[in-house]
């Protein structure tokens, strides 16, 4: 797969580290048609793999040699799912940008290590466990069944519909003028979702995908 060219490769993608966040990304990769070049420093790492993710190869992603063996440059998309060890992490990044690879991301495991990689001119960088703490805590306080950040400040969240919605269209309840979000999408009893409409009814057990600034998001799912 990695010898291929590099017009071949472009709807390819490599992951470098198989843990815990490597291995399942690499996995969902694969699980939504994407061919995957799992590596590892770790042979037996790269052997548990070795049937679910379209190639794997053991190498060190430190060494230039050895990006250069797996073909690394033919690779538009690239990720460093290396966490711990954060000097293995920038120096994998770095090569990866010297060979010029398009687009590059990047797991930090803390806000140093982050900054350092942006700095260097990783193009993503994303702190999973800090993502995911965030957005547990919105379940764990109860008002909030998911929360996603799209972007800084702009959130979308599920939510049970308040009481007082019930039997009222999204026109009656003029939600987006009234508390500043977009009702996305609808769920009867968590069935099946549809698409909201100015004409959708809210019922008691209803609930709601709402989008919006972080605040008004918030103040919105704490309605009851
Ligand atoms: P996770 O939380 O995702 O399990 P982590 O943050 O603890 O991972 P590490 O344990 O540092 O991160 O690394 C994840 C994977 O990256 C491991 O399987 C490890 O063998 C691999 N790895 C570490 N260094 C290198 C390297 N230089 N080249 C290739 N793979 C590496």
């Amino acid at each position: 797969m990695a010898k291929k060219s590099k017009a071949a490769a472009t709807n390819q993608i490599a992951v470098i580290g198989l843990g815990r966040f490597g291995s399942s990304l690499a996995l969902e990769l694969v699980d939504t048609d994407h061919e995957v070049l799992g590596i590892d420093i770790n042979e037996s790492v790269v052997q548990s793999y070795s049937t679910q993710i379209t190639q794997t190869v053991q190498a060190d992603a430190t060494s230039p040699e050895a990006l250069a063996e797996i073909d690394i440059q033919n690779f538009e998309r690239v990720v460093v799912a290396i966490g711990e060890n954060i000097e293995a992490s920038i120096l994998t990044a770095s090569l990866l940008l010297q060979i010029g690879i398009k687009e590059i991301w990047a797991k930090a495991d803390t806000a140093a290590h982050g900054r350092i990689l942006k700095q260097i001119g990783v193009h993503h960088v994303v702190f999973p466990e800090h993502d995911m703490g965030k957005r547990i805590a919105h379940q764990v306080g109860g008002d909030q069944l998911d929360y996603v950040e799209i972007d800084e400040g702009f959130v979308m969240a599920k939510t049970a519909a308040a009481k007082s919605f019930a039997g009222k269209s999204l026109t009656e309840l003029a939600i987006r003028r009234k508390h500043g979000v977009i009702v996305v999408a609808t769920s009867h009893a968590n069935i099946s979702y549809e698409a909201a409409t100015p004409e959708t009814v809210i019922d008691a057990d209803d609930w709601m995908i709402v989008a919006g600034p972080k605040k008004a998001v918030d103040e919105f799912c704490q309605i009851r």
